[in-house]
């Protein structure tokens, strides 16, 4: 696959720290520009033809990379003579684009991707135009996608939207994978904006683009205070840690009773309150080298108390919540299910037997296959016997917390490695330990 690296940008953002002489891509993050970091990565995944769109202070891009070869790969560059948009320069390029799909990389974002695996699933899809999405730690004032089951994209949700309702942290990262069919209209010489002007314009049940969500680290590097904060994470080895080719860490956590307070059944969204330490847990996480992924049983879809929707209605208003916090899920896993026959207002589709509902393992190992984690290196805490239960049967360690249950339930004879008095002690906790097994 070839690439395309937008880098024609003014920056005006940064100019604080280039004093306008040098071009945005080509800022310092740790001890290399952006530009540098990510033509690193294409490289290491295969991608070695690169053409770098070049504008303001273009020459200074030019005359540090030049053909590329110091760096391993062959990079041709086209001179917008005037802004032409986040897409107008495709127009301009053709003869570079002759497959059937390219990579497009915007010049300000921090990545570190297994783009084989994103490769796979735009073929897999047949798709128009594959974006990287993912949950951030702002959705509250990003733009958001709305995926139907089968990962196509049928809305976005301006950032300009006034949101009165509860909606899932899903946010278009700014990384595609684009085909030359969704690009053929590019009119040549005007200024053309990929989202408004392309992607928008083929929205619906069958827009054929695919939203590609993953839990790797792709961040905007647009402003002094996120390069700052970038350029953090680079030297705590989080961002590499996170590309999927590698084995990932996750720290899975329950839902009722550790991440909101512990109400009886929970069927009423009115009733989902946040434990007190829990969105300064996820912080935690967030910024470590762990995935947090929330493993819940939620019976009240098969006792008849709602519906799946309605539980689908209550995640969305913790992931509102958690981003009105700067916090995120990577995901969450639900069992609806519940084995016990008989009741009059059951729902008998879901009153089954099944592998998911705790302390049984599926749900641990659909999101172990699904996030490349490496379950004997992660972590479960829960507030029950069960949670406790659950983690050991999968290989985990696992911290009890004492609110919500705080293990009273005593279904299970079991001990976890740690009591904590909450999910921010346990998280502090679990981080601890995992300086020390590092230090080893
Ligand atoms: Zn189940």
């Amino acid at each position: 696959m070839r690439a395309v690296i937008m880098a024609g940008g003014k920056g005006t953002r940064l100019f604080e720290l280039t004093g306008d002489q040098l071009p945005k891509p080509m800022v310092p993050v740790g001890n290399k520009p952006i530009l540098e970091w990510q033509i690193e990565c294409l490289r290491d995944n295969g991608v070695s033809e690169i053409c770098i769109v070049v504008g303001h202070l273009g020459e200074k891009i030019k005359n540090y990379f030049g053909t590329g070869n110091r760096i391993g790969v062959e990079l041709v560059y086209y001179n917008e003579e005037k802004p032409l948009g986040t897409a107008g320069a495709l127009a301009h390029i053709k003869e570079f684009l002759k497959d059937d799909y390219f990579l497009l990389v915007y010049g300000d974002v921090i990545f570190d991707i297994d783009i084989k695996r994103m490769e796979a699933f735009h073929t897999q899809k047949n798709s128009l135009a594959t974006l990287f999405i993912h949950p951030n730690s702002h959705p509250y004032d990003s733009d958001l996608v709305i995926v139907d089951q089968n990962g196509q994209i049928i809305d976005f949700d301006s950032k300009s939207n006034h949101r009165t309702y509860w909606y899932d942290n899903i946010v278009n990262a700014g990384f595609y994978i684009l085909s030359n069919e969704i690009c053929k209209n590019i009119p040549k010489n005007n200024k053309t904006d990929l989202e408004k002007d392309i992607l928008f314009k083929n929205l619906g049940e069958t827009s054929g683009i695919y939203g590609y969500i993953s839990t790797e680290y792709i961040k905007d590097a647009g402003t002094a205070d996120r390069i700052h904060r970038v350029s953090v994470d680079i030297k705590n080895g989080v961002v590499a840690a996170k590309n999927l080719s590698k084995k990932q860490k996750c720290i899975f956590l329950d839902r009722d009773g550790v991440l909101n307070k512990l109400d009886g059944l929970l069927y009423d969204i009115d009733r989902l309150v946040l434990e007190d330490s829990a969105a300064e847990a996820l912080h935690k996480i967030n910024t470590s080298e762990y995935l947090a992924v929330v493993i819940t049983n939620q019976p009240v879809v098969a006792r008849g108390f709602c519906s799946k929707n309605d539980v689908n209605e209550i995640h969305k208003k913790l992931h509102t919540l958690f981003g009105e916090n700067h916090v995120y899920l990577d995901d969450l896993f639900f069992c609806p299910h519940h084995p016990d026959k008989g009741y009059p207002e059951e729902n008998p589709e879901y009153k089954i037997d099944c592998g998911c509902r705790k302390p049984k393992t599926g749900m641990l190992l659909a999101a172990a296959e699904k996030h490349n984690i490496d379950l004997t290196k992660s972590w479960f805490i829960g507030d029950t016997t069960v949670d406790i239960k659950t983690g050991k049967n999968a290989g985990l360690r696992t911290v009890l917390v004492q609110t919500g249950a705080a293990g009273r339930d005593g279904k299970y004879d079991v001990t976890a490695e740690y009591t904590a008095c909450n999910v921010l002690a346990a998280v502090e906790y679990i981080i601890g330990e995992n300086k020390k097994d590092s230090d080893k």
